[in-house]
């Protein structure tokens, strides 16, 4: 069976200029590929109605399926739907009932409604128009010469909501091969080290697509098959998350919206526990993790966010002298930071981090990116030095993970 291309298109001079990233072909091309058609390649294009034309024609002798985005708004540099009109030859159609709906648009916000906007309700009378529920620019579908054209408005909310709603469902149809996802978590190994490990055991499966997604110094491996039905898939995808699993346990957490945090609060509230947070240079980012996920207030219990050394020790009782000979970085002060918020809080688990966030503030015996995390409870206690690089934000984020990672070890371990 012949595998569906698509080419995807934004046009935009801010987007060349680097002003504006483009971020709508990346989006459309997930899509896509989760319904089995493969973006070959994406353009980007100014504001330029000859680029438009040149590029329409590349990519249908390229590509079944060719998206193009931007360009639809009422001001002068938003020329898609005139160049769409002379390239199919075609003229723009009124279609009363939209410009009736921006009219009330405009009388409820007490706005004046001018020519220049009666464009919004003028397609090309060979699209098919697509629901455009956050604007007033309309999405179109245009078939050409048995191939598929979509055009959207070039704000990403109104782009994402047009390709998951009205694309997708669209190609879904014609994509003869439907593709199921897994995606695989894991946390503290580097990219190529995930790949070298876990090759041998994707190499037993063949029809397997496999995509390494790091983010936030973790990696997602994400496994694309053919779709088979519910039973089978759950079989195959138990069996092989199984596997890889089993290959490193104390990183390879979760698999699809199992990510972290929502792991640490399906784990807490299976054991009825609750947790509370100490935290110096992740300023609160664990807390906020946590909370991210609804339901959270069923086992958070509370948050310190003890920045200041004074706070250290008013807050949680960290020793002054403890302090003075280790340092703020270091395996003492987090333990003692970790029985102070147990004590504090009456929470069964703590989570406690000290660290170097940097740029600036690393010695030689703590370098920037040193950060030292503990998790507890009333029986175990782990403190664990990591070292990570030299990007503040970067480090704060890994941080906060690896102590989500750690408490998700000693939870497991008590189970
Ligand atoms: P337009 O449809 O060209 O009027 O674009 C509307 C808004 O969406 C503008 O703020 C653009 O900068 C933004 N935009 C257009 N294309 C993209 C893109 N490919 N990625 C991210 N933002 C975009
Ligand atoms: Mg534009």
């Amino acid at each position: 069976m012949k595998n569906i291309t698509a080419i995807t298109i934004s046009i935009g001079d801010e987007l060349l200029s680097g002003r504006t990233l483009d971020s709508n072909n990346a989006f459309i091309s997930r899509q896509l590929d989760l319904i089995g058609i493969s973006v070959v390649k994406k353009m980007i294009i100014g504001d330029i109605a000859q680029d438009i034309k040149d590029s329409l024609d590349w990519a249908f002798s390229q590509a079944d399926v060719v998206t193009l985005t931007g360009g639809l708004g009422p001001t002068h540099d938003d020329i898609t739907k005139s160049v769409l009109c002379e390239y199919f030859d075609v003229r723009l159609k009124l279609y009363p009932e939209l410009l009736e709906a921006l009219k009330d648009r405009f009388a409820k916000r007490g706005f004046q409604f001018s020519e220049s906007n009666t464009s919004q309700a003028e397609y090309p009378e060979n699209a098919a128009l697509l629901e455009n529920p956050f604007g007033t620019a309309q999405g179109m579908h245009i078939q050409h010469e048995g191939k598929h054209l979509f055009v959207m408005a070039g704000v990403p909310r109104e782009m994402q909501i047009v390709t998951t709603d009205q694309i997708i469902p669209l190609l879904s149809k014609i994509a003869h091969k439907s593709i199921s996802i897994i995606d695989i978590h894991s946390i503290g190994v580097p990219e190529s080290t995930l790949y070298e490990l876990t090759k041998p055991v994707l190499d037993e499966y063949p029809d397997l697509k496999i995509a390494y997604l790091p983010k936030q110094g973790m990696v997602t491996i994400r496994v694309s098959f053919p779709s088979s039905s519910p039973d089978e898939e759950q079989k195959f995808t138990t069996e092989l998350y199984g596997k890889i699993h089993d290959l490193k346990p104390k990183n390879i957490y979760g698999r699809d919206e199992e990510v972290l945090p929502v792991l640490i609060g399906k784990l807490l509230k299976a054991k009825q526990a609750t947790v509370a947070t100490a935290e110096s240079c992740t300023g609160g980012l664990v807390a906020s993790l946590i909370t991210d996920i609804s339901g959270s207030s069923e086992y958070f219990q509370t948050g310190f966010v003890t920045y200041a050394n004074e706070t250290k020790m008013s807050l949680l009782g960290v020793a002054e002298q403890i302090l003075v000979d280790y340092g703020a970085v270091s395996e003492e002060t987090v333990a003692e930071m970790l029985n102070g918020t147990l004590q504090k809080s009456g929470a069964d688990y703590a989570i406690a981090i000290s660290g170097v966030a940097g740029p600036t503030g690393g010695s030689e015996e703590k370098p920037v990116g040193t950060v030292y995390i503990g998790v507890a409870n009333n029986a175990h206690q782990n403190i664990k030095r990591f070292q990570f690089g030299k990007n503040r934000i970067l480090n704060k984020e890994m941080s906060a993970f690896s102590a989500l990672n750690l408490l998700r070890l000693l939870i497991e371990k008590d189970v």
